[in-house]
């Protein structure tokens, strides 16, 4: 019984009323209209330069890589110009060690290795036929022997021109203090020049905006899509916003014609200051342990990376109870697989980061009446021996009460973007598009639906207004985003002569290497993705694009 009566204890903890939810959708609204107003305030706002999204008619093959928290994946993008595409893909684990290299150019250089990699075996014969074009000529690649490469890149960049940006901090568990204040594209473009590879860095992305306008490639019906957001191994999202509504400056140039911009909020540090995040003990200790105390709170408490170990706390912490009975032999009686119940000293139990979220999807989907496939799942994943039925279900709980706050929480930036924007008064939006991408919500059961139960107990939308919101998972989005940048990227070059123009400039540079990473770059073509460069795509003079 004592087990029963703390389990419901601790889950009530994880509990967020209705009531919380309005107030946090309140202050999400009001930290975001500061991010507006300003720069260094806890919601970053981060101006993307682009202004429209595609309509599905655009046509190429691109390169696309993508950096997440978890894996690094190469892709080519064949985009059909029908609204489909067309994917390959390797992914690779990045190795641990280098999310804490002690050089920037350590993990930059295994980048470049997966994408020559990659080359040879799906590219073979592209690649080496440019290869021995490129040794035969002293002028190097010509442009149409070249990939160009859009990069999604998911930390906070400052973002300067289509393809350069700083990185401001690492996230996620990364920590390479010598890639800070650096320009990421030049990192990589240099490791990709070592190995001589024809491939251009030609846009950087970031996940959030390219699930935003991949599902725009892809949705269809005429509702423009309003979000993109990440509920992966961490959790961001972006969004359109007008022009006018935009206070802080925007730096360099951009086409204002649509009148609307996508930012990129940067959510994940949503409320660092705990104005409204609820915080158990073990959300605190986990934040206090974590590579960077303080920052990301939003994060912590959503994503993918960080759910496990919230779980592994509380678990941990009524293992170590005495008086409670959890996955210590006093259930026996009810244990109807073998007579002891016992913990692997090298149970990730034991470990610090060692509890996958991907065991909450199992704990959350098990509704077998002996809790069957959760029991093998401790044993298999977690070297707990023999859990009896009490145990299961104590740590079903604790796991759906973790995962069901997540997914209540990822419901209040989107709300908050929702109202912000007015787009529920908007008689003409009848479906409002959100796009998503993310292992988590892609995965956990339920974790959409949780969000529209969430979204419909907002004020102001209800119950009505959820019925609306259409939440769609932007399949490879981040793949198909970038492929849609580096089109636009690559076209806008070829259009309006800036290969040409870059060389010029390039000449009074010194010391500058054949890249497309140089300071004069944002002064060229700071008009990345005008409307207009969509249209191009099909060869005509004006476009027949969505403006935002
Ligand atoms: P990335 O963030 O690198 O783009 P993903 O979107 O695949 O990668 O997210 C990886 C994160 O999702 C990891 O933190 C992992 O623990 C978590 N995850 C993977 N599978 C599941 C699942 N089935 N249920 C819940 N979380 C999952
Ligand atoms: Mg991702």
């Amino acid at each position: 019984m004592a087990l029963d009566a703390e389990t419901k204890r601790i889950v009530s903890l994880f509990e967020l009323s209705d009531d919380w939810l309005n107030r946090a959708v309140g202050e999400y609204i009001s930290q975001a209209e500061e991010g507006l107003r300003s720069d260094g305030t806890s919601l970053s706002q981060i101006p993307t330069y682009v202004t429209a999204v595609p309509n599905g008619k655009e046509k190429g093959v691109y390169l696309a890589v993508d950096l997440g928290g978890t894996n690094f994946r190469v892709c080519s993008v064949r985009l059909n110009g029908d609204t489909t595409f067309n994917l390959t893909y390797n992914k690779v684990a990045v190795p641990k060690e280098l999310m804490t290299a002690k050089k920037a150019e350590d993990l930059f250089a295994f980048l470049a290795k997966q994408i020559e990699t990659f080359l040879h075996e799906h590219h073979k014969d592209e690649f080496e036929g440019v290869r021995r074009r490129t040794r035969s000529t002293r002028k190097g690649q010509k442009d149409e022997d070249i990939f160009h490469l859009g990069f999604t890149f998911s930390y906070p960049v400052k973002q300067l021109a289509i393809n350069k940006g700083t990185l401001m901090r690492w996230t996620k568990g990364f920590d390479i203090p010598d890639a800070i204040g650096k320009d990421v594209c030049a990192l990589l473009q240099t490791e990709l020049d070592k190995l001589h590879l024809p491939v251009r860095v030609a846009a950087l992305v970031n996940d959030t905006v390219g699930t935003l306008l991949a599902r725009s490639y892809t949705s269809s019906g005429h509702s423009e899509t309003l979000v993109g957001a990440i509920f992966g191994t961490g959790t961001n999202g972006a969004y359109v916003e007008k022009l006018s509504n935009i206070k802080k400056p925007i730096e360099g140039e951009y086409d204002a014609s649509t009148g609307k911009m996508i930012l990129n909020t940067e959510w994940g540090s949503f409320d660092n200051q705990l104005n409204i995040l609820p915080s158990t003990t073990w959300d605190t200790d986990l934040d206090r342990e974590s590579v960077n105390p303080g920052f990301h709170v939003f994060e912590k408490r959503v994503s993918g990376m960080y759910l496990g170990e919230i779980v592994r706390r509380s678990i941990l912490e009524m293992v170590q109870n005495e008086q409670l009975s959890l996955f210590k032999d006093v259930n026996s009686s009810s244990n109807d697989w073998r007579s002891t119940t016992s913990i692997s000293p090298q149970s990730g139990l034991m470990q610090l980061w060692g509890l996958d979220s991907s065991v909450l999807s199992v704990a959350a989907s098990d509704n077998t009446p002996e809790l069957s496939v959760l029991r093998q799942e401790l044993e298999d994943n977690l070297d707990i021996y023999s859990p009896s039925l009490e145990d299961a279900q104590a740590f079903k709980a604790i796991a759906d009460a973790v995962g069901r706050r997540a997914a209540r929480l990822a419901a209040v930036p989107i709300a908050g973007v929702l109202l912000q924007s007015g787009q529920l008064n908007d008689p003409d939006s009848d479906v409002i598009d959100i796009g998503v991408d993310g292992s988590l919500v892609e995965h956990y059961p339920f974790f959409r639906d949780m969000m529209y139960e969430a979204l419909a107990a907002v004020d102001g939308i209800g119950p009505d207004g959820a019925k609306r919101i259409r939440i769609g998972i932007a399949k490879d989005g981040s793949g198909v985003g970038a492929a849609l940048i580096a089109l636009v990227a690559a076209k806008m070059e070829k259009e309006r002569g800036v290969g040409d123009a870059v060389k010029r400039e390039l000449d009074t540079v010194p010391g500058n290497c054949e890249c497309f990473c140089f300071p004069s770059f944002s002064r060229l073509c700071l008009f990345p993705l005008h409307p207009f460069f969509f249209s191009v795509v099909e060869g005509r003079d004006f476009p027949e694009f969505n403006p935002l």
